[in-house]
């Protein structure tokens, strides 16, 4: 399923893959002067190319490189051959994306990537009108990054700004990265942010300063209790802690692969960044 909008100058294409026929979940592209930033997922990449064919294409961005934000890229790259331009950590997974390990669920809903082939993005990506900043912004995965129009004042942050509460991170995010990449977002002059589900929002700093509070207040709650010794289970579910209703996001990301002594040595240096 796919719906296609015009936001002032951007072409905002939703893609959602239908289970019983129900959308699933939605994620977005955007085309904008004949930029393409993010390709959506691979089960939605033909109907995106029939779009695409009738706007035009002379470059691709990938914010991110997990599956519903590449899955168009080897179709378009067939079909068009241009660049496809990404951080640099995203390449390798462009062109080999088994090394995504998707689990089962995740090539279910969204679909398996082909191969595609990209460049290491620069500072800076022009197009006729326009010329998008690049800004790095880690957290969400460590090869993610968003795009700035200063003059225009618009905003593409792919899932680097995510609205609402979370209720679970995956198990490589890094909230700490998240917290200092929203407040890198949250000092720029943005107009109208365009997120990399679809929703586009105007004046967005306010809705990024909380959502970085909101991170910060989660982060320090579930250190609070693992300092008293929780465990990880005990302190996601919350008919294991009396005296609150709320469940907690899952610690893994806070607590995980690293030792806490480490994460907690580091994150007062993250947070205030
Ligand atoms: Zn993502």
């Amino acid at each position: 399923m796919i719906e296609v909008e015009r936001v002032e100058e951007v072409i905002k294409i939703r893609m959602a893959n239908r289970l019983f026929g129900r959308p699933l979940y939605y994620t977005a592209a955007y085309w904008v002067d004949g930029l393409l930033i993010d390709t959506g997922c691979p089960r939605t990449s033909q109907e995106l190319l029939s779009v695409i064919e009738e706007l035009g294409l002379e470059r691709i961005v990938n914010t991110h490189s997990l599956e519903d934000h590449i899955g168009g890229n080897a179709i378009l790259q067939e079909g068009f051959g241009m660049d496809i331009l990404a951080h640099p950590l995203a390449l390798p997974i462009l062109s080999d994306p088994k090394r995504l390990h998707l689990q089962l669920y995740r090539r279910l809903i969204w679909g398996s990537p082909a191969s595609s082939q990209g460049s290491p993005i620069g500072e800076v990506v022009t197009t006729g009108h326009y010329s998008f900043e690049i800004i790095y912004t880690p957290g969400h995965s460590e090869d993610h990054i968003s795009l700035y129009e200063p003059r225009q004042g618009w905003l593409f942050t792919g899932d680097a700004y995510i609205g609402g509460l979370d209720k679970a991170l995956q198990a490589d995010s890094d909230i700490y990265a998240i917290i200092s990449s929203l407040k890198r977002l949250s000092a720029l002059s943005t107009k109208r942010l365009f997120q990399g589900s679809g929703t586009v929002r105007d004046d967005p700093q306010e809705a990024i300063e909380k959502k970085a509070e909101y991170l910060e207040d989660l982060g320090e709650k579930v250190w609070q209790l693992h300092g008293q010794g929780l465990s990880p289970k005990e302190i996601r579910d919350p008919s294991l802690r009396p005296g609150t209703a709320h469940s907690l996001l899952d610690p893994g990301p806070l607590l995980g692969a690293q030792s806490g002594a480490l994460i907690s040595q580091d994150r007062g240096r993250r947070i205030v960044e």
